[in-house]
């Protein structure tokens, strides 16, 4: 920011508001219509910037704040508001940053991991726009001619239509061949975004001692820095060429380096015994060193905004150490071969999980596999499909009464125990939603194991001992950080208040805090509250809402298909988030 001349804005900020919102004390108005809306937003709309850091956690920010490493961060925590922010389950990337620009939770805007299951196929496409039922916040606002600008947020490709521009996900394909990857095409954004015309990485100190590491990052980190550069020069460029009301970008290598160095950082946390001394020495840096590289880039990036910019910089969950049993990945599909409700191609075969390939025409039930690891065992719900004649290619269940033989799966399911007698599974739920016209087919079960188990020895299917660690469970090695609920919120802007510590709101709050600080009324079907306790008004007088923005508003976008899915599924295998 270029100055905090601030208290002027602010108190005419605040009496603007006071005077056009707020006139009636405590009552609310509920705005019918989308005419409606547009007339009650006062314009120019306060300008807000949204600016993630994929798994940052204050228990690292912390201690480096404290030697003085994050000033950018710091300055911000001192004269904003700051505090934790409340993760959400499925704690997975792509269903939490769809949360935010949503403000409903998963079950709601559908996006619960990186792939998901096409209806009538058995095949696992990277998640897209097209699997999101709920209205993002770019499609309101741009309704509401307020401009938007947003650079690769999880599940936008194809780009929708906004008032504004959109570099969908698919951003490493951006280029005059790909239709879909930005809105506008890329022939009106290419003036900013040709190779040419990109700046080179402002000077970044972190940024040396990190890629003089290069040789020794594993070649999936290697990727997500680059791609953090890279992300970085498009967002600043388009920021500086458009100025958009409400912008939103993020970084993911914090949770990149977070999953892979955890143990070299914190490596007298008690789940890693020996660590070797050598590699503390070697890699121990990582992540401070990925944290101050942000810092610095933000530091960069804040110098484009105006003085009363609202900035608000969030994390989708923090960091903490990861390892037995919580790193142990439980074989279901192994589990349904053993109960004969799945055949392998080979079966010698059925060890090998890359391997191995399952015979469809001879498979009542199987796993959507998902991501398979960075959640947490026992706490990772995991979805199972019956193959069904009629609805799926090789459907064996009978169509009419496949509801019968879902009961009598569960049933098996939830009689499975162990050696010691613990139950293998702590939930086993029926899923009742409707099929409807929806991009991703539901699942039939959804299952929880049960943690307890991986401290038992074996697992019995009708009465036959099963060695659990022989055969079911295996541990994912190469990571040894995984998510935890708690993650950061700093806030700072001529509506925030200075010096506040929130009391942990969650990230269901942060949609609805944006449309707030726009001036846009929160509409009731959003799932989080304006977080108040930050602001600077608390809201004393008239509120108008909307039931919901979701009849009022129409999505315009391309259809999806899997084009671009192979360059993608390899930036996640890289990372170890897909097979
Ligand atoms: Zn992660």
């Amino acid at each position: 920011m270029k100055s905090s001349k601030w208290i002027l804005p602010l108190a005419l900020l605040a009496a603007a508001i006071g005077v056009a919102v707020w006139s009636l004390p405590g009552r609310e108005r509920v705005l019918a219509d989308l005419a409606a809306v547009r007339e009650a937003v006062t314009r120019p709309v306060p300008k807000i910037a949204l600016i993630g850091l994929d798994g940052a956690d204050w228990n690292v920010m912390r201690p480096l704040m404290a030697e003085g490493r994050l000033p950018v961060l710091s300055s911000l925590v001192e004269s904003g508001a700051s505090g934790d922010l409340r993760s959400l389950r499925p704690m997975l990337s792509p269903a939490l940053w769809t949360t935010v620009v949503t403000g409903v939770g998963a079950e709601s805007h559908g996006v619960r991991d990186f792939v998901f299951k096409q209806p009538g196929s058995y095949a696992q496409p990277i998640v897209n726009s097209s699997v999101r039922k709920r209205l993002a916040l770019w499609n309101i606002l741009s309704e509401l001619d307020i401009t938007v600008g947003v650079v690769d947020w999880y599940a936008t490709w194809p780009a929708e239509e906004v008032n504004g521009f959109l570099v969908s996900d698919r951003i490493k394909s951006i280029g005059a061949e790909t239709e879909g990857v930005t809105y506008p095409a890329y022939e009106s954004l290419e003036e900013v975004l040709s190779p040419a015309k990109l700046p080179r990485t402002p000077p970044a100190p972190a940024l040396s001692r990190l890629t003089e590491r290069f040789d020794t990052l594993p070649p999936g980190l290697n990727k997500a820095l680059k791609e953090d550069l890279y992300r970085y020069s498009v967002a600043r460029s388009l920021y500086q060429a458009y100025h958009p009301d409400f912008f939103a970008f993020y970084f993911k290598g914090i949770d990149a380096v977070g999953h892979f160095y955890w143990k070299y950082f914190e490596p007298t946390a008690e789940v890693y015994g020996e660590v070797s001394e050598d590699l503390i020495a070697l890699l121990g840096s990582v992540i401070p060193d990925y944290y101050e590289l942000c810092d610095q880039l933000l530091g960069d990036f804040l110098k484009e905004l105006d003085e009363d910019t609202t900035v608000l910089i969030i994390s989708d969950h923090g960091f903490q150490a990861f390892g037995r049993p919580d790193n142990l990945i439980f074989d279901l599909d192994r589990l349904l071969s053993v109960m004969g409700l799945l055949e392998f191609e080979d079966p010698a075969l059925a060890g090998q999980r890359s391997e191995r390939k399952i015979r469809m025409a001879s498979t009542r039930a199987y796993t959507h596999k998902g991501t398979q690891i960075v959640a947490t065992f026992g706490e990772r719900d995991r979805a199972l499909y019956l193959n069904v004649a009629g609805r799926d290619p090789d459907g064996v269940i009978d169509e009419h009464g496949w509801r019968q033989t879902r009961e009598e799966i569960k049933d098996r399911l939830a009689a499975l125990r162990t050696d010691l007698g613990s139950r293998v599974f702590s939930q086993i739920r029926i899923n009742e939603q409707p099929p409807g016209e929806s991009a991703q087919q539901e699942p039939d079960l959804v299952v929880r194991l049960n943690r307890e188990i991986a401290f038992d020895y074996e697992l019995l299917v009708e009465g036959r001992p099963y060695s659990l660690y022989d055969v079911f469970l295996w541990e994912y090695g190469d990571i040894s950080g995984t998510h935890r609920d708690e993650g950061i919120l700093v806030a700072r802007g001529p509506a925030i208040r200075a010096g506040v510590v929130v009391d942990s709101p969650s990230l269901l709050d942060i949609a609805p805090t944006i449309l707030h600080l726009a001036g846009v009324p929160v509409p009731r079907d959003f799932e989080g509250q304006v977080i108040r306790e930050m602001l600077v008004e608390r809201g004393a007088g008239e509120r108008l809402v909307v039931e919901s923005y979701e009849e009022m508003i129409e999505r315009s976008q391309l259809a999806a298909d899997d084009r671009l899915d192979e360059e993608y599924r390899d930036r996640l295998r890289a990372l170890g988030y897909v097979e």
